[in-house]
């Protein structure tokens, strides 16, 4: 095996390699991030296979190989491959995402000229002078900025000056380089041991502070910090009992837990429903048995329902067994609840792998976890990466949180299908949960592809043991107190919403709790009532009392971007595409309504095609102006605005949402991250502003979106012991996700926009693909989009695809982000990725493969 297949750190096609030829001196195995030469640069790679004979007959050699053993596992290997694959990565983007932190680095090749390699008679190429010229001028500069100041014709310049002398070359390093943390130690030396023993009482006087430190470390027999040692007991001393070589000063790696400094409560004490527990067993019996399938589970119930608590049950049965576990929640999540939870009910064993982490955080977990010291890793997105050996088990929270995907770098991946490619490979078990999961996965479940388990209603928050009086003798064993139903009058009651049986309604009696009372507020008739202001008066009058009461308001602008919409103010209907039934949006610029979707552009109407009202709106509400309102209403009312602008740091939204929590303010508006799984038990109030924003996302999946944004949102009120409220002010009452929402009722959702998803052929009875295009110059922007799209239906009809759909080339939304234009084209079929694969995609576009956003 001379010769290894190396993917590397450059953009190459998708499950690309390149032949290396293996020097006698290096040890190299699959697996392995080496260093090899590339085309007139030093690039990282890794090492998928070795083979006796290399793709070419000419190859260069491996320049070095970083680290001992190999960095990925095999398992791992095959992972890069599969999502190089399907995500049509390189096959290095792939594999970066399991590299440690900081594992990836750049090397950046420098060029200059050579200080005697030029004379006036050196024979030249015009591309070749053109390159000298250039350095001239500028002196010492980066390889890639130099082609892409003179065009990528020049890269077959540079290799022959290099090879006359006349450039010369050199590499640096860059990116953070994050590296293990280590202090410097002073310990006891152990042979001075016993001269220390006899030493130290006639030494007391004589060098009281080289005797108070060695006394310290007799007794301790521990390695302290050096530094520490010199302020407490001087530098002479440290000094002294160094050269009598009593003592010894060493580096010693510190561990930077994230956990650490963290007092946790212990856990509540909760005994499982019956149906908590039959579907921990479910998993708990796959865990134990290959033979059981499916290996998937879909957990659907209502916030609050204890899903989490059947999490952990499985966790459990998972460590039993001898292995690990990978849990992922939202990033948002993370900050605070759910990494307590496991960590307090598995004290010692959690590591977390999230972006709120210091980059040494990161990297010593990573490698803990890689050792073996960690059973749990909880984390975000891209803690499926995670390094765990043993896998078991991988859970999934709030499994529809588009977050799961990455949309804006290469991989374009979703968590959820890599997690299940993952948990195939491994032979683990997927457990997936969510109050409104993703049509996709609720359609797999009814298909029992993947097994679907209900929790249909709330349960009461167990009471934690340091509050309860009388604590239960046998661990495990709560008592729940039975709430009494705070649902009335019109409101509608979630407990109806869910179509819970009588048989499930009884088994749950005992720990029941109540969803929040949620009432739709028509805004048509608060402006027919001559109401201009963005509360309504049911908001306002709820508000007050709220305030009156001393608890606390969230109130929700379900924002995404600016989109800006039109909508009638009469009817509520909002301007939509015939053809795509997605809202259009409205471009200033161009002073056209658009549909994102398949291209139609048309004036805005005058009229709303609908009820042939005039009163027609333009859109894009913003947070803050709810946040002065909210001023100019309630002078006294203390205010939180928590959205991207506000909270741009992880760590910066942790002290905002933990001033929230400590009552130092009353109110808090925030956009849809407000909905993510958080908890505040004060929260009696909350109020959505415009349900409709949400809808008019130029997107088929607009509807699914507002609706599970509103469900979460729904679940923030009440989560305490005082009942909550939920107030949803909209101009379109009678839409389906949005009274779906206020029941918490996911079949109804599910059932109605499943009808107009098989009406459209949109997804799960279709896949996408969306190409993007982006350029500075609008001109060729249009022109290579225009270009693509014809080729694509060019050899779709010569193939004979006919079931796959061509939507575009349109202006994508924004159509122009960061000073470039975006022009995109999404295809859309049972197998979209025939064609694509039968064709060479231009260098420069973007392909998202089961995109989760289309704007
Ligand atoms: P979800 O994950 O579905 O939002 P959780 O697991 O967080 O639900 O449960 C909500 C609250 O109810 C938590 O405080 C949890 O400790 C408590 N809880 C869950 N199951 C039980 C149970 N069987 N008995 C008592 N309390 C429970
Ligand atoms: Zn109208
Ligand atoms: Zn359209």
């Amino acid at each position: 095996m001379r010769f290894a297949e190396v993917a590397v750190d450059a953009p190459t096609g998708h499950d690309r390699t390149y032949s290396y030829s293996i020097p006698e001196a290096l040890a190299v195995r699959p697996g392995h991030l080496v260093r090899v030469p590339f085309g007139a640069r030093r690039l990282q790679g890794l090492v998928f296979e070795l083979s006796p004979v290399p793709q070419v007959p000419e190859t260069r050699s491996i320049s070095g190989v970083m680290g001992d053993e190999p960095i990925l596992s095999k398992t791992r290997l095959d992972l890069a491959r599969w999502i190089s694959r399907y995500y049509m990565s390189s096959l290095f983007d792939a594999a970066a995402l399991m590299l440690p932190p900081g594992g990836r680095i750049r090397h950046r090749t420098l060029l200059e000229l050579s200080p005697n390699g030029i004379t006036e008679s050196t024979p030249l190429t015009p591309s070749q002078r053109r390159v000298v010229e250039y350095l001239r001028r500028r002196g010492i500069m980066e390889h890639d900025r130099l082609v892409a100041a003179l065009g990528p014709g020049v890269r077959n310049s540079i290799g022959p000056l290099l090879a006359k002398g006349i450039l010369t070359r050199s590499f640096r390093q860059s990116g953070p380089a994050v590296h293990a943390k280590v202090r410097a130690h002073v310990a006891l030396s152990p042979r001075a041991r016993p001269d220390v023993v006899e030493w130290l009482p006639h030494a007391t006087k004589r060098a009281p502070r080289q005797a108070a430190l060695m006394a310290r470390l007799v007794d301790g027999d521990r390695a302290i910090l050096a530094a520490e040692a010199r302020k407490e007991f001087g530098a002479a001393a440290v000094s002294a009992l160094i050269a009598k070589g009593w003592l010894r000063q060493r580096d010693v790696a510190m561990d930077r837990d994230p956990l650490a400094g963290l007092t946790l409560a212990p856990p509540p004490v909760v005994a499982l429903t019956p149906r908590q527990q039959t579907i921990a067993a479910h998993v708990v019996e796959a865990l134990g048995d290959l033979a059981v399938t499916p290996r998937e589970f879909l957990i659907q119930g209502v916030t609050g329902s204890g899903k989490t608590e059947v999490y952990m049950e499985a966790v459990s049965g998972c460590l039993r067994l001898g292995r690990k576990a990978i849990v992922l929640a939202p990033e948002i999540a993370l900050t605070h609840q759910t990494v307590e939870r496991f960590a307090s009910r598995f004290p010692g064993k959690v590591a977390v792998l999230h972006s709120g982490l210091t980059a040494g955080e990161r990297f010593d977990q990573w490698w803990k976890v890689r050792r073996g010291e960690y059973d749990i890793v909880i984390g975000s997105r891209s803690a499926i990466f995670a390094p765990l050996p043993d896998l078991g088990l991988i859970v999934i929270d709030e499994e529809h949180e588009w977050t799961y995907k990455q949309h804006d770098a290469s991989p374009r991946y979703h968590a959820r299908a890599v997690a299940s490619k993952l948990a195939e490979m491994t032979g683990a078990v997927l457990v997936t949960g969510s109050a409104s999961p993703d049509l996709a996965s609720y359609f797999s479940g009814l298909k029992k592809e993947i097994r679907l388990e209900t929790l249909p209603q709330r349960v009461r928050a167990a009471t934690r043991p340091e509050q309860e009086r009388e604590r239960p003798l046998v661990p495990g064993r709560g008592k729940v107190r039975p709430v009494p139903s705070v649902n009335s009058g019109q409101a509608l009651s979630g407990a109806e919403g869910m179509g819970v049986s009588e048989a499930e309604g009884a088994e749950a009696t005992a720990t029941a709790g109540a969803l929040p009372r949620v009432e739709i507020v028509d805004m048509r008739s608060e402006l027919r009532a001559g109401n201009r202001s963005i509360f309504s008066r049911p908001l306002s009058a709820a508000m007050a009392k709220c305030l009156d009461s001393g608890s606390q308001i969230i109130l929700f602008l379900n924002r995404r971007g600016s989109a800006s919409y039109v909508q009638c103010r009469s009817c509520g209907q909002s301007l939509r595409c015939r053809r795509c039934d997605v809202a259009v949006t409205y471009h200033r610029g161009a002073g056209r309504v658009i549909c994102h979707y398949c291209g139609y552009r048309r004036l805005p109407p005058t009229k709303c095609p609908k009820c042939l009202s005039y009163k027609l709106s333009y859109y894009g509400v913003g947070t803050q102006s709810v946040v002065d309102e909210v001023a100019s209403r309630f002078p006294n009312a203390k205010t939180l605005r928590w959205d991207r602008d506000t909270a741009k740091a992880p760590r910066a939204s942790e002290g905002l949402l933990e001033k929230f929590r400590s009552r130092q303010a009353q109110v808090l508006v925030g956009t849809q991250m407000i909905a993510k799984g958080l908890h505040f038990p004060d929260v009696t109030l909350v109020g959505v502003i415009s349900a409709d924003v949400g809808l008019n996302i130029p997107d088929y999946r607009a509807g699914e979106r507002a609706f599970q944004v509103l469900c979460q949102v729904a679940g923030r009120a009440g989560r305490g012991s005082a009942p909550g409220a939920v107030i949803i002010q909209t101009y379109q009452p009678d839409n389906y996700a949005i009274k779906a929402a206020a029941a918490q009722d996911y079949q109804a959702f599910y059932r109605e926009e499943m009808a107009y998803r098989r009406e459209h052929s949109n997804p799960p009875y279709s896949k996408l693909i969306r190409l993007l295009y982006a350029h500075t110059n609008r001109a060729l922007c249009e022109r290579e989009a225009a270009k693509l799209g014809a080729l694509l239906k060019e050899r779709r009809d010569a193939l004979g695809h006919s079931d796959i759909d061509l939507l575009g080339p349109t202006p994508a939304y924004p159509p122009r982000l960061r000073g470039r234009y975006r022009w995109h084209i999404v295809m859309r079929g049972p197998e979209p990725r025939k064609l694509l694969d039968r064709i060479a995609v231009p260098g420069g576009w973007t392909i998202d493969i089961d995109p989760v956003v289309l704007t």
